[in-house]
């Protein structure tokens, strides 16, 4: 799939992996379209890559079908890239060791796995009507899961699950939209340097960056990017998840 020219929509590209996709997709010619939650900087970044910005929560159909006639309406969409997702802890006993309320399993679920659903599902009702490119395809789809997808740390069983959900229902939805030309495919990737990790003290960043075999740092968000950059442009890779963690494997 040529990357010049295409539409591409990348949910939670206001921010981290999301941002540096959004980055590279339009330094390749691509016509972007930050998809995230409404903020002044979603704009500007837009503004700056020449591109839209269509504010939208990933869990709403009629947000992400609006988000997505916007990209349509800019260029052709071609590619999507599905960044959007958040890491809260959801323990399943609260501190004095009682049942915790379920409104915070189920919210990440919704926003990680119900949302990245919803997103390739308005997404690819566009794409396949659209004309095929001239490579034959008629888009590519690449979602967000995420090592914890098949590793498991405390505090993270909904987080996990839901990464685990993203995983499993690439190859379906792949086999799926074969028909239409469209390719799908998911990125897991390890400890990432943005700000989800904001939140963590430097020496547990440095930390988590020497438990990685090789290279013993964290991930850059440009190496994310390359690898959408990569998936797109490879016309027989489909149905896959790639881990993108240097080999690491957490410790719980
Ligand atoms: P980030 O926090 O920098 O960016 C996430 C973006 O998603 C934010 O801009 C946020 O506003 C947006 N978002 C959250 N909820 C949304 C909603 N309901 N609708 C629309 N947008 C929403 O995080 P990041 O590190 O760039 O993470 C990107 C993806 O990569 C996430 O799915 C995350 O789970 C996954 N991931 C990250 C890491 C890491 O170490 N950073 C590792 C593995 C997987």
């Amino acid at each position: 799939m040529q990357i010049q020219g295409s539409g591409a929509l990348v949910t939670g590209g206001a921010s981290g992996l999301g941002l540096a996709t959004a980055r590279r997709l339009a330094a390749a010619g691509a016509t972007v379209t930050i998809v995230d939650l409404p903020s002044s900087k979603g704009a500007e970044l837009a503004a700056e890559l020449g591109g839209v910005f269509a504010p939208a929560d990933v869990t709403s159909p009629d947000e992400v079908a609006a988000a997505v006639a916007a990209a349509q309406a800019a260029a052709p969409l071609r590619i999507v890239v599905n960044c959007a997702g958040i890491a809260p802890p959801a323990k399943v006993l609260d501190r004095d060791g009682n049942p915790t309320d379920l409104a915070a399993f189920e919210r990440i679920i919704r926003i990680n796995l119900v949302g990245t659903f919803n997103v390739i599902s308005q997404a690819s009702a566009v794409i396949a009507a659209n004309d095929p490119s001239e490579s034959g395809d008629r888009g590519v789809i690449v979602s967000t899961a995420s090592v914890a997808a098949f590793d498991g740390q405390i505090g993270q069983p909904a987080y996990s699950a839901s990464k685990g959900g993203v995983h499993a229902m690439t190859l379906p939805i792949a086999r799926e939209l074969a028909r239409y030309g469209i390719r799908v495919c998911t990125i897991a990737p390890g400890i990432m340097e943005t700000p989800m990790l904001a939140g963590l003290p430097q020496a547990a960043q440095d930390s988590l960056g020497e438990q990685v075999p090789y290279p013993a740092r964290l991930g850059r968000p440009d190496e994310y990017a390359s690898l959408v950059q990569q998936i797109v442009e490879n016309g027989y890779l489909n149905g896959e998840t790639i881990r993108l963690d240097g080999a690491i494997r957490m410790a719980p």
